[in-house]
């Protein structure tokens, strides 16, 4: 098993699927796995030492999204969070209802299978309408989950508004923050949310780790059976490594945000250009209120499907606005609830910069990207 690149030269555009580790977090991650291997629940001192971790990176997380440390409960990622938070949510049996947006992740929207579900739809730009989000929350709902951020085309939601909407009808919120968290600035006192999903390998921390932010505990069962940890809310023993490592990610993407959201809009800012600078057709898609650094682009008649792996043999990572299987290539359900024009809906691609980058890349992408049109 080879685990090298063959000391490929990398040009990584795919931050919003995955980042790098920060280096500081990925040292802390290999220097607790090495030395701090003590179970968290055990009484001597190297598990005593494992829970001093774990109770410094609950301080830490907290202070980055303005919360209690005892109102963050570490979870295995986004997924998890999410479904834990659908199915488990809780305030009236009479309750039984679940509202969510049209271009939710999967982790919602798959996880609301079981229940009643009230879809809210988006306008062009990805963003939904605070009107239809009141007229579709009932005496009814249990829970309404609006994700702050898109993944495939950056759309901020209005946040704030739709959760004081769901509480003037009795409903709890829920936000799926996972591509928010550690790119924008995150409030959750005054955003009032009751749950809050977030997922460290999205802001330079490990992958398999996360956590959810639960305002008030007596609203959410615990997620499964087993041990007393996470507040006998989350059973099983913590991966202390992982869990420092995402709060020392964290951390350091929270004490350089503006200066990482100004150099990477700066290169986004940078793609537009370039990009308009030759001859091709293709739409934008966005909106005034976005993510920075995710870039969702859709030339005509072509496949996204295509170029991406033409990309891919130039060393270029990025990824597609599609959902494929075997048979047939569909434009993705974003794509489709932005209601991109057929001619352009297949040719989308997805490019996400990170604080990583820097625009000689862009030079080689638009590049590649001419040479594959053209
Ligand atoms: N929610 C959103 C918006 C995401 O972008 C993702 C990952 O792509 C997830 C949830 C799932 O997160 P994880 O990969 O940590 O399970």
């Amino acid at each position: 098993m080879s685990y090298s690149t063959n000391n490929k030269k990398i040009i990584y555009l795919d931050n919003a699927a995955t980042t790098k580790m920060d280096p500081e977090a990925l040292n802390k991650y290999v220097e607790i796995s090495k030395n701090c291997y003590g179970n968290a629940s055990q009484p001597y001192f190297l598990g005593v030492n494992s829970k001093k971790i774990l109770n410094e990176s609950r301080k830490i997380i907290a202070k980055c999204i303005n919360a209690n440390p005892d109102q963050i409960f570490f979870t295995s990622g986004g997924t998890e969070s999410d479904n834990w938070v659908i199915k488990k949510a809780n305030i009236s049996k009479k309750r039984e209802d679940i509202v969510v947006s049209l271009i939710e992740h999967h982790a919602i929207l798959n996880s609301c299978k079981e229940y009643n579900v009230n879809y809210i739809s988006v306008d062009s730009t990805g963003t939904i309408d605070l009107n239809e989000l009141k007229k579709s929350v009932t005496n009814k709902t249990r829970i309404v989950s609006i994700m702050y951020a898109n993944n495939e085309i950056g759309t901020i939601q209005p946040i704030k508004e739709a959760a004081q909407i769901a509480h003037k009808k009795g409903a709890l919120f829920h936000t799926d923050a996972v591509q928010a968290v550690g790119h924008v600035n995150i409030d959750v006192k005054d955003l009032d949310v009751d749950y809050l999903s977030a997922s460290a390998h999205k802001f330079n921390g490990p992958k398999g780790i996360g956590f959810l932010y639960v305002k008030d505990v007596k609203t959410i069962d615990r997620f499964e059976d087993g041990g007393e940890q996470e507040n006998r809310k989350r059973g099983g023993t913590e991966n202390v490594a992982a869990i420092y490592a995402m709060a020392t990610a964290l951390k350091n993407n929270i004490d350089n945000l503006v200066l990482n959201q100004r150099k990477i809009m700066n290169i986004e800012n940078y793609f537009y250009k370039k990009i308009s600078s030759f001859n091709l057709d293709y739409v934008i898609n966005k909106s005034p209120n976005k993510l920075p650094g995710i870039i969702s682009v859709s030339f005509k008649n072509a496949d996204g499907e295509m170029m991406m792996h033409r990309l891919d043999l130039a060393n270029i990572c990025v990824s597609t606005g599609a959902a494929c299987d075997t048979k047939k290539t569909e434009a993705s359900h974003v794509i489709k609830a932005i209601k991109v024009k057929p001619q352009y809906a297949l040719g989308t691609i997805r490019i996400s910069i990170g604080k990583n980058n820097c625009k000689k890349e862009i030079d080689l992408l638009t590049k590649e990207i001419l040479k594959i049109l053209k």
